[in-house]
Parts: structure tokens; sequence; C-alpha cells
């Protein structure tokens, strides 16, 4: 597909900008389409379409909203396959991961919020108030390029089915599946103006569109660095933020946990998306005495894993997204070895075409250094030893970050563990998420929540009205 127009008011129309930039397979290197660089009239029409089309929608009732969500979903799984190899293209997430997390689970998200709607009490009368809950009105939902698909599924489905309408912004690097999801809004026959979609770089557009008079709520996943920034342009005219950033999580091994699940459980998230997902378990804290074999099994399970084509069903991990990323992820290598840590594993870019860099282990790292802080975002896993369980939670809490956190022990004792981390998601013994449980960060992680209930109170005004 060639990325060259926008979506506004349910049509599609030529961008008035006239720059593009190159989308390049990290695989191969190539360039594989172009994406439009829209303008600021782009946003403005974008806006006013979203605006003009917010108080239709906002009356229609969560009923029928939720017949337009359904339908979307819909389209979305017949449409699947095409946005599954966009993904794997410009991404470079491997087949094997992508057709869960990336595609299947956004469909999957959207009919688990559809599910429990009915638990959100839109109308409620006390004494001589009917209290309304109503959309806030124009969304502006601003998305990274890890789950391209996903991402922006997340907080659509939550603002539309509360009564807002959108402005979607994809990420440059991965723009194709929010296009085909636009298609998707146009075949389902969606109310003109309810779903808005502009590309273009972050700084210019993405900046102008956080910042526009007439967008009530700036919903944005990405970096914390960005995310801060957005503070600045929500304060003119006071907006609603809802702000999904970067992570830092440590899963905690207990002395009596099963070692081999917690390996596999932490390396896996620096396999997956190649280390590119904001909950990645980057730090891996062991028992001291219990060091020196997890350093092993853990050389010896990564081992295993395949690197190399993402299409190939073989392939476990495949290259990050960019040049740019791989550029900045060998950078925290460097770092980490003039810090002092120990390499075990990886370390290096392949010797190949494509922006593959192998998996990475660092074990004797220490809490202080910047690779056990700051989020890599590639595929780099820390090792850190602790002596006991509180220095472990200690540890685990002793980050600038919140987003979720992982414990391998006997369930009693690991649920005690994680009631005592302040993150917005732990994962016991290997778990995984669910559609209607919480998503979302504390600290500089963020704050807001996404999925089920949970996202689509996030987008909700309330209102009282007395007779
Ligand atoms: P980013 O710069 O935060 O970009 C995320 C989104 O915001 C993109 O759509 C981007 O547009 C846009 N954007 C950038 N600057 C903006 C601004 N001033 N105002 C409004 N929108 C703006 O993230 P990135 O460059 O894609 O990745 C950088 C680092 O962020 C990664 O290495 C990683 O550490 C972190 N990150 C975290 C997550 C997460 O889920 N927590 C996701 C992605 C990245 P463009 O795409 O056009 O630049
Ligand atoms: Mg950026």
């Amino acid at each position: 597909m060639e990325a060259n127009k926008m979506f506004i008011n349910n049509e599609w129309v030529p961008s008035t900008g006239q720059e593009t930039r190159d989308i390049i397979n990290p695989s191969t290197e190539e360039v594989i389409g172009k994406l439009s660089l829209g303008s600021k009239e782009d946003v403005d029409k974008a806006v006013a379409s979203a605006k003009a089309a917010f108080d239709g929608w906002n009356r229609l009732g969560p009923g029928q909203r939720a017949k337009y969500l359904g339908a979307l979903a819909d389209g979305i799984e017949r449409r699947k396959e095409e946005i599954l190899e966009a993904i794997i293209r410009e991404l470079g997430t491997s087949r094997s991961f992508a057709k869960y997390a990336q595609v299947q689970m956004g469909i999957d998200e959207i009919r688990g919020s559809l599910e429990v709607l009915d638990e959100i009490e839109f109308e409620k009368n006390l004494d001589n108030a009917l209290v309304v809950k109503e959309g806030f009105g124009v969304v502006a939902a601003i998305n990274p390029w890890n789950f391209p698909l996903n991402q922006i599924q997340r907080k659509i489905t939550s603002a539309l089915l509360a009564g807002n309408t959108v402005v979607v912004k994809p990420a440059s690097e991965t723009p194709t599946p929010g296009l085909i999801l636009a298609e998707i809004v146009q075949e389902v026959g969606f109310p003109k103006g309810v779903f808005n979609l502009v590309t273009g770089s972050g700084s210019g557009l993405g900046d102008y569109l956080a910042s526009h008079k007439d967008v009530s709520v700036i919903s944005f996943t990405g970096s914390t660095e960005v995310g801060k920034g957005l503070f600045d342009k929500a304060k003119e005219t006071v907006k609603h933020l809802v702000l999904e950033l970067g992570g830092k999580s440590a899963l905690i091994l207990m002395e009596d946990g099963d070692m081999d699940l917690a390996i596999e459980t932490s390396v896996n998230t620096i396999i997956n998306n190649s280390g590119q997902v904001c909950t990645a378990l980057t730090r891996l804290l062991v028992p001291r005495k219990l060091l020196e074999e997890v350093e092993k099994r853990a050389r010896a399970y990564v081992a295993t894993r395949v690197q190399g084509d993402p299409g190939d069903d073989k392939t476990h991990i495949g290259p990050v997204v960019s040049e740019k990323q791989m550029e900045r992820v060998l950078e925290y290598i460097k770092i980490g070895k003039e810090e002092g840590a120990r390499l075990i594993a990886g370390g290096t870019r392949k010797d190949c075409r494509g922006y593959f860099i192998e998996p990475t282990i660092f074990t004797d790292v220490s809490n202080d250094m910047r690779i056990a802080r700051e989020e890599i975002f590639g595929p780099v896993l820390s090792i850190i030893a602790y002596d006991d369980l509180d220095q472990a939670v200690a540890i685990a809490n002793d980050s600038p970050y919140g987003l979720s956190g992982a414990v391998v022990g006997p369930e009693d004792k690991a649920l005690d563990l994680a009631r005592r981390l302040r993150t917005g998601a732990v994962l016991i013994n290997g778990a995984s998420h669910n559609v209607y449980a919480p998503f979302g960060g504390y600290k500089e992680s963020g704050f807001g929540r996404e999925r089920g209930v949970y996202g689509i109170e996030d987008y909700l005004e309330v209102k009282g009205i007395y007779r």
C-alpha cells in the first residue's frame, strides 16, 4: 500500500503536505513505501471533522456505538493476514509472535471490551440528580511503532465506546496497519468524522495535533521523554491526558521458584518483538547463590532461539525496527560493558543485511547502572543478584518506571511479593494478561489504564443533571 493519503471524514484525501519519508523493511534495509508527511492544514481538517461528528456520536449511546466496534473487530478478522504481513514487513516481528500478540490480541481485546460494556453505568439516578457519563470530545491518539495495530486499537476502542471521536496518528516507521484499519472503518460505514487518521512526523504534525485547541484528550503511547513534553501541550486548554510510557520491569526468581520458567519468561520478553515491548522483563533478579546456575541456563536457553527472517515460521527473533533503534541499542550495550557488567550472550550486530542485534545478556549488573535504569527497547537482558526477598523487592521498586513486574515462586508467597511491587501489572509464574483486566503504569510509566471497563472509564466525562 502506498501510504500517501489521509483519512478524513470517511474519505481518503491527498495530503496538502508535499514531503514524504521512506518506509523501510528492517530485515532487508529496502525502501518498501512512502509515507506522506501531513501538514497543519491536514490536522485542522481532521480535527474539524472529528469535532463536527462528536455530538451525534456522543448522543448515539453505548449500545449503538458497540455495533460499530463489533463490525470493526469482524473487519480486522477478515483482513488479518494482510495486517500480519504489513507488521512483519515494517516492524520485523517474527510471524509466530505477531500472529497472536500483534493481530489476534487486538481483535480479542475489542470483543472483550464489548462483553463488559454493560458493567458501566452510563446513566444513574442519585436523589434528584441524573448522573451521566459521556465522551470528552476529540481524542488525539498518538501511537508508537512497536504494536502498530493494537496500540491504536486500545485507544480507539475505549475512546469511541465512551462517546468520543478520534484523530489517529500512527508511528512513521509502521503506518500500514493503521491505514488498513481506516479502510475497515470506511467499509464498516462508521458515521462520517468519527474516526480520522493523519500521518506525518512526530515533532511536526504530532506536536501540532497534540497542541490543537479543539482536541480534548491526548492519548499517547511512546517514550517517557515525549510523554513528559505533553503536559505542556495539554495545559493551554486543560486537556485530559492518558499516557502509556516506558518501562524497566523486573522478574523476581524466588529461591524455591522454577528457575527454567523464570529464565524462559524473562528471556522471551527480549526475544519477542526483539525486546521492543514496554512491559519487557528486562531485569532478572536472582538469589545470589543461584547466580552461576542461572547464567549457565540462560546462556543455554538463548542459544536455542532462532534469529533470522521474521517471515519464517521457525524464527523467534527478527531485526529491530530501524537503523536508529539499532544504533541506540548498540550504544547501550557499549555502556553496559563500560559500566562493568559482564556479557554472557550476544552483544553484537549480526553480520548480514538488516538491523539484527543478537539477543544479549549481561550479568553482574547492579541496579544503579544505566543499563538497569533506562529503557533500552531492544533484545538486552540484565541479571541482577539479590541477598534476601526484602532486597529483591527494593531493587525491583528502585526504578523511575512502574509498568510491569513478575514473580516466579510458590504462589502464596509470590502473591505477597506481587502486592509489594509498585507496578501496574504483576505476572506470577508465567501467567498471561487477559482482555478484561487493566493495562497501564505507575510512576513515570504514565497514568490511565487501557482495556475493558478500565480503559473506557478513562475516556468518560461525568455530568450531574439536577431536576
Ligand atoms: P516516540 O518518539 O515517543 O514516538 C511515539 C509517537 O509519538 C510517534 O507517533 C511519534 O511520531 C510521536 N511523536 C514524537 N515526538 C512527538 C511530539 N513532540 N509531539 C507529539 N508526538 C510526537 O518514540 P519512538 O521515537 O518511536 O521511540 C523512541 C524510544 O521510545 C524507544 O527507543 C523506546 O525506548 C521508547 N518507546 C516506548 C514505547 C512504549 O510502548 N512504552 C513505545 C515506543 C517507543 P513519529 O513516529 O513520526 O516519530
Ligand atoms: Mg521519535
